[in-house]
Order: structure tokens, then sequence, then C-alpha cells
């Protein structure tokens, strides 16, 4: 009797750890740069939150430095005064729209680099952080083209502060608290910065988080785990550094620069693992991307939701405004979240952080059953998810997949001498293409209309290109 009491603990103890782990996130959403959608008003983005309130997000990034009309700092968004919010601020009517749709916002920005600080050396020069060879920093970016800043520099300091003050005091403070995302591109190597670079970026840190948390003492503020670990900060060779933790704190982790840290994340109010799976991913990406924070323990999954509507730099390229996800035939402004290739994603997310357990067949059950109603059958389950690859497969930030690019994959392929065989996936590719969009040719449903119209346009890029 005991042997068998001893067995049911051990029973219900299995059954509790396997119904924990497939429990939904606690804290689940997209990370979105904001400054980087310059064509989307606040119609657009009432429309983007109604679509986040469908797949369950409960939390928002909105990435907003360079992308609002800072009075202190005007340098910071001339960039980028084609930006709605920067023609007619409506980010605080956003965020409040977000809160009746119990979703959390919280305002994305770099400390020394990336979008709207990087502007402000423009200006001052002297500021320029120090590259590895002792030079100047170079002209960078992603639509913002500038120069990251030395954390040194007390006017940097004071800039970086005033600045994100103004943001989160003065302009949004009805926002839930910021994200504060440490560089992933460049650091400062001048003589003060050496061996100290995380310690005087952490300076700043502390100060905003203390001045944020001084007013608002339930602000969520997420910070990266490079200040308080030696461990190797990927991308730059350095070492993180050694300062205290405050429990008051979140997480953030990423695959390519700030791998998870367990016993930082124990003691983080909570902590989060992002990647770019709903962006220029697949289901499986943003599978995998749940499992991975689950396992971990982690309070959340967040996952990238990109459209880009901006032009890349540098200033004066020319290039053509970025349709988000690349897909040329929605008009500017227009709401990309409900096109086939997306909502696939976002149904994955949505399903993946309610139960990070799910099997892939019983995702492809939910897939079908929401896209085409009871008994889809497999063949247009299969269908969706081939032409979601399709889409997302080798697609880059500011690049669409070379499948959609057939002259430039031709000339690729004769450039590097491609023998036939590395060729023939693409043309099999467009072959299955084909058939689907014959399939669906005639076909009313509206998600067989969207299969067939996604399907037929990469194919008439390949035709027009013979
Ligand atoms: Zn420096």
């Amino acid at each position: 009797m005991k042997r068998c009491l001893h067995f049911l603990f051990f029973l219900a103890a299995t059954v509790m750890v396997a119904a924990a782990t497939n429990e939904p996130f606690a804290i689940r959403g997209y990370y979105t740069t904001f400054m980087r959608m310059p064509t989307f008003g606040l119609p657009e983005w009432k429309q983007m939150i109604d679509c986040m309130k469908e797949d369950d997000a409960n939390f928002l990034i909105l990435w907003t430095a360079g992308g609002f009309r800072s009075k202190a700092f005007p340098v910071t968004w001339r960039y980028n005064a084609e930006h709605k919010n920067v023609e007619q601020d409506y980010a605080r009517e956003l965020i409040d729209y977000a809160h009746t749709k119990g979703i959390r916002v919280v305002l994305g920005f770099t400390p020394f680099a990336y979008d709207g600080a990087n502007q402000y050396p423009l200006e001052h020069p002297e500021l320029k952080a120090t590259q590895k060879s002792g030079q100047p920093a170079n002209l960078w970016g992603l639509h913002a083209w500038g120069y990251n800043l030395c954390p040194a520099e007390q006017a940097s300091q004071k800039f970086m502060r005033e600045y994100v003050r103004e943001m989160f005091f003065d302009f949004y403070p009805n926002a839930d608290g910021l994200l504060i995302e440490s560089s992933d591109y460049a650091i400062c190597y001048c003589a003060d910065c050496r061996g100290k670079f995380f310690d005087h970026e952490f300076a700043f840190v502390r100060q905003i988080s203390d001045d944020v948390w001084k007013a608002r003492s339930d602000a969520l503020i997420f910070v990266y785990p490079r200040y308080f670990s030696t461990n190797q900060v990927p991308e730059f060779s350095v070492s993180g550094s050694r300062q205290k933790f405050d429990p008051r704190w979140s997480l953030s982790f990423t695959p390519h620069s700030a791998p998870i840290h367990d016993d930082l994340a124990k003691q983080a109010r909570s902590s989060v693992y992002w990647n770019d799976g709903l962006t220029i991913g697949t289901p499986a990406k943003i599978r995998d991307g749940a499992q991975l924070a689950r396992q971990r323990g982690l309070s959340g999954y967040i996952t990238s939701c990109e459209p880009f509507s901006c032009i890349d730099g540098p200033p004066g390229s020319n290039k053509p405004r970025l349709k988000p996800f690349h897909m040329t035939w929605l008009r500017d402004g227009e709401m990309p979240l409900s096109e086939l290739p997306v909502r696939v994603n976002r149904i994955a997310y949505r399903e993946w952080t309610r139960q990070p357990a799910l099997a892939d067949s019983a995702f492809h059950e939910i897939l079908g059953r929401e896209l085409f109603g009871p008994n889809a059958g497999a063949q247009k389950i299969q269908d969706v998810l081939y032409v979601q690859d399709c889409w997302f497969g080798e697609a880059d930030w500011f690049k669409s997949p070379r499948l959609h690019r057939p002259a430039d994959l031709k000339q690729q392929a004769e450039r590097e001498k491609w023998p036939a065989e590395r060729l023939q996936p693409y043309l099999d590719r467009v072959k299955r293409l084909r058939e689907i969009a014959l399939r669906h040719e005639h076909s009313t449903n509206i998600t067989e209309r969207q299969l067939h119209d996604v399907s037929a346009w990469i194919v008439r890029q390949w035709d027009e290109t013979k």
C-alpha cells in the first residue's frame, strides 16, 4: 500500500510538472521597431494592437528612440522627419489603446548607440566612440545612420539621461517601463573604456532606472545580463562587468548577443527570451524559441514583429522604401499583419506561448481549423506551410529571399559558378508553387485566395525573368 502511495505521489508530481511546462507564459508579446515603421499612423497601429490581442499578447516593446519629436534634441529625429509619429505625436494614444486591450507597453532604446542616440554625434563629433583600431567610430546604421557614443564622456551620459527622461516622463508617461537594449554592434575602445566599457554604460543604466523607479516604483525595466556577469559578451570579445544586480530589474536574453544566464534569471523580477521568428522565420523557429524559454524557466518568450517601412541608408542612398515583410503589393502604410505568411507565424506564436509543449501535429490541426474551418484536410495545411516557408526562408531584415529575386539569384549562380544541383531546389520550389497557385486559382475562400496570390506572385517573378 505504501509503495502504491509512493507511486501515486510520483505520478501526481509528474503530471504537475508536465502541466507546469505546458502552461502559458506570463509574458507574451512582440518586439516592434516603431522608429523603423514610419508609414503607419495611429489607425494602422490600432489594427496591429487588435492583431496582437488576437494573438493573446499582453506585452509590447515599442522601440521609440528616433521615432518621437524630441524638443530637447531635434537632431535625434531629423533623419526620420517623415515618420507619422514625428509628424503628429500619437504614441501616447497608442499606449492608452494597448492598455484597453490588456497589453503593457515598454519603450525601447539603446544606450549610446542605434536610432536616435547615434544622431547626437552629428552635432557633437567629439563624443564619437573609438574603434578597436584607435580610429573614431565609422558612420553606420540601419535606417538611422550615425555614430555610437563614448559612454566615458560626461556629455554623452548627460545626453542619454536627458533624452530618455524626456521620452519617458514628458512624452509617454503612460508607458509601463523601458527596454534598455545594450548594443549588439559596437562598443567604445578608447583608453577610458578599455576593460570598463560596460561599467560606464551601467552608470547610465543605474541612474535612469533610479529616476524611473523614484517616480513609478512598479515600472518594468528590462536590461541585458552583461553588466552582472564577467562572461564574454558575444560580438565584442570582451568580458561583461561585475555590477550588483537589483532584483527589481527584468532581464532580456537573445540568441546572438545575450545568452541566457540561469542564476541571474532566477534573481530577476521577470525574464524573457527573444528571437526573430515572426519577422524572418517559420513556425519551427517560434516553437524552438518558446520551448527554450520554457526549458530555462523564463517568464516569457518575445518575438520580433518588425515590418520595416523605412528607407535603408546611408543618407542619400536613393534606395526604395522597404515594404513590410518584403510584400511589394502592400500600399504604403497598409497594415501587414493579416497577410497569410505572417498570419501563420502569429498563430504559431499564440499557440506555442500558450502551450510550449504543443506537438507539431497538434499545431497543424489548429492551424487548419483556424484558416479553413473544420476538416481542412492535410493538403491545404501542407500548402500553407510550404508557402510560408517560401516567403520567409532565407529572408533577411533588409533583403527579400533569393527565391523572390530570380535575376539576382541567377547572376549569383553564374558569378560563383554554382553546380546545377545547387540551383535545382529553387526550381523545384517554383514548380511546386505553380501547382499550389493552380490548385487554388478559382477558390472563393479568403485563405485559399491568399495562398493563390502569394504563390502566384513568386512564380510571376520567375516567369518575368525568363
Ligand atoms: Zn570610450
